[in-house]
């Protein structure tokens, strides 16, 4: 299913360890990015689902374009008024860079483990050893527990005064 909100799971989580290194939002763009293609795939009724988008290549790919969707919204923020949404004006490129790249290598990672139809390693190789490997509900248990661990570290964190959002922020706006 496209848009599968268990890759944000994996997102809290790496955002709690580190949230002035890596980018939540840029880390959930590029997810989203990425499952564009499954989306239209699906709507058009054309399979398989998962193509170019879901290797290693297309994600290098979708990284790029997530780090020019930020640096063009950057630009774009200079010259007309554009809403702060989660602080996302004070990243800078790095945690963004970070959070993409992140995004892009785990998105491809977990949906290697559930659709048969990813080829991952395309175009060196055609086999995706990895699919099936733990079970969805193991899978998916996983990253509802990643997310809820990163949840509580970012919980702990607040309630300490100690609390950043978006690039060292303290929150949306
Ligand atoms: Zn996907």
């Amino acid at each position: 299913m496209p848009f599968t909100p268990f890759h944000f799971g994996p997102a809290v989580a790496v955002h709690a360890i580190a949230p002035r290194q890596i980018s939540f939002l840029s880390f959930c763009a590029a997810n989203v990015l990425i499952d564009v293609e499954p989306l239209y795939y699906m709507v058009t009724d054309q399979y398989p689902l998962h193509r170019f988008f879901h290797t290693y290549v297309g994600a290098c790919v979708a990284l790029v374009m997530t780090i020019a969707i930020f640096a063009g919204a950057r630009r774009l923020a200079s010259v007309m008024p554009l809403p702060n949404l989660f602080g996302w004006k004070r990243l800078t490129m790095r945690p963004i860079a970070l959070g993409a790249a992140l995004g892009s290598f785990s998105h491809i990672l977990l949906d290697s483990v559930m659709h048969g139809d990813v080829h991952p390693l395309w175009p060196v190789s055609n086999v995706n050893s990895l699919h099936g490997v733990i079970s969805l509900r193991a899978l998916h248990g996983s990253c509802i527990a990643a997310g809820f661990l990163g949840l509580i570290v970012v919980g702990v964190r607040r309630v300490l005064g100690k609390g950043e959002g978006e690039g060292g922020t303290r929150g949306p706006e």
